[in-house]
Parts: structure tokens; sequence; C-alpha cells
């Protein structure tokens, strides 16, 4: 009981911050300096201020000092990171795979905010994940390789070695749809004597690409292929609303892919033989 608690007031924490990063990173503000600040007056935020859910309401989602509306989404990336941290928790226990999955848990929820508010996200995030999950494996590896020993094993078990086939093969499958796409776009774009649709051209952005090559370097290829497999139906149902309701043919696909990991990362396996079984 203390270890759902625990870590689903780790979330709120993570989330508080993850909130920063949403903000700043592609501003290129420092993530440390200055200390958090209002969006509108720049005053800058008190601790008491700034406990994460609690400060929202009793502050009824207003600055302190000038009383303009503070967004929603703090509110709503502080608890979406507590419940995945919770249900993580729930799922995992104390573990490595605990701590890789949250590391990779935020990392989607930063991409996914990013990439709504921009359509575009920094491409040193995904580095930055693809590093990650590189150490995590590297981690892992050393673990297998103690209880193993180093006799009678095949190389192909090795979690580093899953974690470079999956950023590899990740990276090179979407970057090979993700042209194959493009060119489709373009002939369509072509047979329409359009330059673009609303200012877009690709298919799929590099951002997705990069994305991938992270999801393949913490969960392996066949679970990375099935997230790029899956994010589409995800994605179908507020694609289809967008489409008919908004007149508009572009959405943000992180957050798809996002989610999409989110339930690889728990039901991948069963799906794939859920999916060979039929
Ligand atoms: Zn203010």
């Amino acid at each position: 009981m203390i270890g759902l608690i625990l870590s689903f007031i780790l979330g709120l924490c993570i989330g508080s911050f993850l909130n920063v990063c949403i903000y700043r990173l592609p501003k290129e503000i420092s993530l440390v300096k200055p200390f958090s600040f209002c969006p509108n007056c720049k005053a800058s935020i008190k601790w008491y201020d700034n406990i994460p859910l609690l400060s929202y309401l009793i502050l009824g989602g207003r600055c302190r000092n000038c009383k303009e509306k503070i967004s929603f989404r703090y509110f709503l990336v502080e608890l979406l990171t507590g419940v995945v941290f919770l249900f993580t928790y729930l799922k995992l226990g104390l573990s490595l795979v605990f701590f890789k999955y949250i590391v990779l848990f935020s990392l989607c929820v930063v991409v996914s905010f990013i990439d709504i508010d921009y359509r575009a996200i920094p491409g040193w995030i995904c580095i930055f994940g693809i590093l990650s999950g590189l150490v995590f494996s590297l981690v892992e590896s050393f673990l297998f390789l103690k209880s193993q020993g180093l006799i009678g094993f095949s190389l192909s078990r090795i979690p580093l070695v899953k974690s470079f086939l999956g950023l590899f093969l990740c990276i090179g499958l979407s970057y090979f749809l993700k042209l194959m796409g493009d060119f489709f776009l373009w002939i369509w774009l072509a047979l329409k004597k359009k330059e673009s649709i609303e200012g877009e051209r690709e298919a799929l952005g590099l951002g997705d690409v990069d994305f991938l090559g992270m999801v393949g370097a913490f969960l392996g290829w066949k679970l990375g292929f099935l997230v790029f497999f899956l994010a589409p139906i995800v994605a179908l149902v507020y694609g289809i609303y967008i489409i008919v309701f908004r007149k508009s043919h572009l959405i943000a696909y992180l957050p798809f892919l996002g989610i999409a990991v989110f339930i690889v990362s728990f039901w991948g396996e069963e799906i794939i033989n859920l999916f060979f079984s039929l």
C-alpha cells in the first residue's frame, strides 16, 4: 500500500517537472534556472504554490499574483503521470523494469505534449531517450550475465544486443515507411495539383522516426514494430473525428505512439501471441 502511495506521489512530482520540460525545452529555456514562474506576469512561483494537483485546486487554476488562468493541462499532466507511475508500480513492483518504464513513459508524455503544441519535437530528446534505453539494457545485460554465467547462452538473448537491434530495425522500418508515405503523398499532391496539405508535405515526420528508434532501444524490435502498427489503430477514431468535424487532415501523431507504447509495454507479448494464434 505504501509503495502505491509513494509511486503516485513520485509520479505527481515528476509530472510537475515534465510540465516544466514541455514548456521550456522547445523555447530553449534552462530547466533549472530560473525557478518556476508564471508565463503571464513572470512572477516567480513560491514552493507552496507549486505542490502538484493541490496548488492548482487551492488557487482555483489561477496565478496568485496576476489572477491569470493557468492552463488545465498542468493539472492533467501531473495527474496522468501520477496514475501511470501508480499503474506501473502495481504491475511491476519496485524493480529495474519499473524505473526503465517510468523513464520511457515520462519521455512519451513530454514529446506528446510538445508535438501537440508545435507539431515537431527537438530531436535531441529522442537521442537522450535512445541513450537512456541503452544504459538500462547495459545494466540488464550485467544482471543477465551474472545470473546465466558466461557459458551456454545465445548472443541474441543479451538485453544490450536486443536494444541495439531494436534501435536500428525500428529506425530502419519507420524511415523506409516514411519514404514510401512521402512518395505516395507526393504523387497524390501532384495529381491534385497542390503544393501541400495545410502546409505539410510529409506523411510521417522525422520526429516520429527518432521516437520509434527510442522505443526500439527500450523495448526491442518486436515490441517496437508492434507500437508502429498499433498507433494508427489508436489514432483511427480520433483521425475520423478530425477529418469529419474539423475538416482537417493534420493530427499530432506522437500522442498516439505514446499511448501505443504504454499498451505494448504491458500487453505486447499477449497481443503478438493473440495475433499469431488467429
Ligand atoms: Zn501571473
